[in-house]
């Protein structure tokens, strides 16, 4: 997943030092939190897989708590639609048009 610098502003840094190249604010702490978010997005496609539409839609969530993606508003939306959950469908459907 892509990290910005939240100093400078600086795209596509690399994992090979937890300091921004252009600045050198450290991103390790950011690194983590992104980490989470790939993770739970991960969890939540897999349990889009299997079936599991609760637990789906509950790490897609976090997954967008810790970071605004688009696909983990799509996990969401697709778990939501799978449970019909009518509200919820509408608002990850807003999310990941964002
Ligand atoms: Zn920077």
């Amino acid at each position: 997943m892509e990290i910005s610098c939240p100093a400078c502003g600086k795209n596509n840094q690399t994992q090979v030092s937890p300091a921004c190249a252009r600045c050198g604010c450290d991103l390790a702490s950011l690194r983590l939190i992104m980490t989470g978010a790939v993770w739970h997005l991960k969890e939540s496609v897999r349990q889009l897989r299997t079936g599991d539409w609760g637990m789906a839609l509950q790490n897609a969530e976090q997954s967008w708590a810790l970071h605004h993606s688009p696909r983990a508003a799509q996990a969401a939306f697709l778990a939501a639609t799978a449970m019909g959950q009518t509200g919820n469908i509408l608002l990850w459907r807003h999310r990941a048009r964002e």
